[in-house]
């Protein structure tokens, strides 16, 4: 496997992309049971990490993770700037006790990366005061830690990891729609809350959908 931080500026081009083609699609999920401004506060990091891409492309993981975390509190604001920034800190912390992630060089590798993605998604739920099953970014990012976790525990082939992050990802947004919010905004609305999908939960999806397509390409592409 070799998933270095070389990977970074096409994965954040990625992530750019996605969050372009559906801005009108989340806000509208936004402004249905939010205040509409979730895309813009993402955009505004993104647009940060792209211009920090090439050197983020020059640091080890537990470095990129670090700045990456801080660049998302300082530069998307709203809950979702401190629950992503709170995620890559995190992660980054985590990674710090494991030299397996460490160096430039070093490709990830799957165990490690799900103890550390499992560190930073509790992380999350504890900046964020939250669970599964209350409507927001953690209906995905919890199921896609647990998912990530028993593959690791399995030894599933990383083609096939990818694949199943990407369903669990997607069944996790959906099953947004049907809840109840009790944290963030849409928890003012109650019950009104029902039948629309959390706007995080459907912007982690595509950012995770578009991360493991990118991983899946480079898994493939000629060496
Ligand atoms: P704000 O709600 O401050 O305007 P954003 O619009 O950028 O911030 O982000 C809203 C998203 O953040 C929600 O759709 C939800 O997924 C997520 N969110 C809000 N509060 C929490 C929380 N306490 N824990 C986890 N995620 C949350
Ligand atoms: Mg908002």
């Amino acid at each position: 496997m070799q998933f270095v931080p070389a990977l970074l500026p096409s994965l954040i081009k990625a992530i750019d992309n996605v969050i372009e083609t559906n801005a009108e699609e989340v806000t509208a999920l936004d402004q249905a049971i939010g205040d509409g401004d979730h895309v813009t506060n993402l955009q505004r990091g993104i647009k940060a990490l792209t211009a920090q891409s090439g050197e983020l492309a020059q640091l080890d993981w537990v470095a990129a993770w670090q700045k990456i975390g801080m660049t998302m509190m300082t530069a998307v604001g709203g809950a979702s700037g401190s629950l992503y920034g709170t995620l890559f800190v995190a992660m980054s912390k985590a990674a710090r006790s494991r030299p397996v992630v460490s160096g430039v060089e070093r490709p990830l590798d799957l165990q490690a990366f799900a103890e550390v993605f499992g560190s930073g998604v509790d992380a999350v739920k504890q900046r964020g005061k939250a669970d599964a099953g209350e409507k927001t970014m953690l209906d995905v990012l919890i199921p896609v830690a647990a998912s990530l976790r028993q593959a690791a525990l399995d030894g599933v082939a990383l083609p096939e990891v990818l694949r199943n992050i990407s369903r669990v990802a997607i069944a996790g947004m959906e099953s947004t729609k049907d809840m109840l919010a009790t944290k963030g905004r849409a928890s003012f609305l109650e019950e009104r809350s029902r039948g629309h999908i959390d706007a995080g939960a459907k912007t982690s999806q595509l950012m995770i959908c578009a991360l493991v397509s990118v991983l899946a390409e480079h898994l493939t592409a000629p060496s």
